[in-house]
């Protein structure tokens, strides 16, 4: 799926995509005053990557203010739990620099999940940990376990906040002592 910009290939700065953001979780709560997770369903992939790219990049407290954080993790579990899981369980590892992710099977599906955002990550020149984000929400997991994340990981925190209780720490496992 390519991430489409409205402004004809200019990535839009910092105040525009926290305003696009913004305007998304407005026009949400207008037109939902009880959750109503199948309304969720034309919430556009555009808004969901420049949330997960400002939360990663700049930190959830630079972006928003802590209301709107927590309505639109709110928002966005919404959005995961509606959406037709594409995997039981979801490894995701840290591996010297990088973020690897897996299966159940122990297959690596990073490639599988994160190509879909190649050409965003290409033109745009996205991180390493905007890739992995929004390759998890892609895949949108029943379950999400987190292998030797880093002590301060705004990738783990974002993931945390989003998953809930979904979203698990392996306290030590053989994955975890190989990477
Ligand atoms: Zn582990």
């Amino acid at each position: 799926m390519a991430i489409q910009c409205d402004n004809n290939n200019d990535y839009p700065d910092f105040a525009q995509r926290r305003q696009i953001v913004l305007d998304a979780l407005e026009k949400y709560s207008k037109e939902n005053t009880s959750i109503v997770p199948s309304g969720f369903v034309d919430f556009r992939l555009r808004e969901l990557y420049y949330f997960v790219e400002a939360i990663v990049s700049h930190g959830a407290d630079l972006f928003f203010k802590e209301k709107e954080y927590e309505e639109f993790t709110h928002l966005l579990r919404l959005f995961i739990d509606q959406k037709e899981s594409r995997e039981q369980i979801l490894h995701v590892i840290w591996q010297n620099d990088d973020v690897r992710l897996c299966n159940k099977r122990g297959r690596d599906v990073t490639v599988k999940y994160e190509k879909e955002f190649y050409q965003a990550a290409a033109e745009k020149g996205i991180s390493r940990e905007d890739l992995a984000i929004s390759a998890i929400i892609a895949a949108a997991p029943e379950k999400l376990v987190l292998h030797s994340p880093p002590e301060s990981s705004p990738l783990k925190d974002a993931l945390q906040k989003i998953f809930g209780e979904k979203c698990k720490v392996c306290t030590g496992c053989n994955i975890c002592k190989n990477s």
